[in-house]
């Protein structure tokens, strides 16, 4: 397997200032991933809200510049890169949003959103800009004649459209979906995920496919790994986590009812309290406040990504006694 992004020793902080009752720090979003994503497959990345999935995702994209470690794209080192020399690499990494509605210009049409990339990379005269604009349309499943519309006469599960059109406009081998199904209704979810899917044969598409939701990347996922506090728990091709889940907290998320009342938080078995604030996480495990398995030296030390078989990778005491020496 070509690996076509390769992460290691990834760490993005940011510092947050004293506000309204609240300590200023620095919060870890990032600290200290390890991780490949081949070419050609999906690779899902779960976990709650402010683990540090959309960062992560952000850093290869040099949308945010990491601390320390290494983002190597295809073989370059893309952390060292000029300005400059950063512009033909952007156009092989794309990045589709969560939010449809607030990511799309709501004064620049359809034919100027898809084709923005398209201009600002001097791609043909405006008339073949728009003819492929056109068959991009038609390819992510709208009306190429709508071309003249705004982004408000389409609906949601439209507009995602809209982003994906976008996003394939310079013919990226990357795309960093950023919850791109989450705003939609679930009936609406699926076809814009086979979209993908489709997509992804086609042109032989990569994808970091980020959600919070375990149900939903299992379709469309290769393999999955789940994130908690900024650091990497459970990787693992996704027959194997689904069948097998070797971390507490990726058994906690499996097992997580979905219920039927909106705003009712679901039910989790085998998990104690709220997430931590990732401003002052856990020692030792960040998991371990949490965690019904808890031992003392799960306080003490954080445990290694340890590979149990198959690239099935745990970072649990239960599963192996290696301590990660460059955790704290
Ligand atoms: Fe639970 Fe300890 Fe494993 Fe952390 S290392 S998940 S606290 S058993
Ligand atoms: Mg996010």
């Amino acid at each position: 397997k070509q690996i076509l992004v390769r992460l290691r020793g990834l760490r993005k902080h940011f510092e947050v200032k004293a506000d309204m009752g609240r300590k200023s720090g620095v919060v870890k979003a990032v600290d200290g991933v390890d991780l490949d994503i081949y070419k050609g497959e999906t690779l899902g990345l779960v976990g709650e809200s402010g683990c540090g999935k959309s960062t992560l995702g952000r850093c290869i994209l040099r949308l945010e510049h990491p601390e320390a470690g290494e983002v190597v794209y295809n073989g370059t080192d893309v952390l060292s890169l000029s300005r400059k020399a950063m512009i033909p690499m952007r156009s092989k990494m794309q990045i589709i949003f969560q939010d449809p509605y607030s990511s799309l210009n709501p004064r620049q049409t359809v034919g100027q959103i898809i084709g923005e990339g398209l201009t600002i990379h001097n791609i043909g005269k405006k008339s073949e800009r728009m003819d492929i604009v056109r068959a991009l349309m038609d390819k992510v499943g709208l009306r190429p004649g709508q071309i003249m519309r705004y982004p408000h006469e389409f609906s949601g599960g439209q507009r995602q459209r809209i982003g994906v059109a976008r996003a394939l406009a310079l013919n990226p081998e990357l795309i960093i979906c950023d919850e791109p199904v989450s705003a939609l209704d679930v009936s609406i979810q699926a076809q814009v995920i086979n979209l993908l899917m489709d997509l992804q044969e086609e042109f032989n598409l990569t994808y970091l496919f980020v959600s919070h939701d375990l149900s939903v990347v299992k379709h469309i996922s290769d393999r999955v790994a789940v994130m908690y506090l900024g650091r990497i728990v459970e990787l693992a091709d996704k027959h194997a986590l689904y069948d097998n889940p070797s971390h507490p907290y990726t058994q906690v998320l499996l097992k997580a009812a979905p219920t039927a009342n909106v705003g009712e938080k679901p039910k989790r078995e085998g998990v104690k309290g709220e997430l931590p604030s990732p401003l002052n996480p856990p020692t030792g495990c960040h998991f371990h406040t949490r965690c019904v398995h808890v031992m003392d030296k799960c306080r003490q030390h954080a445990p290694a990504l340890t590979d149990l078989g198959d690239g099935h990778m745990v970072r649990c005491f239960l599963h192996s006694d290696k301590i990660a020496e460059d955790l704290d």
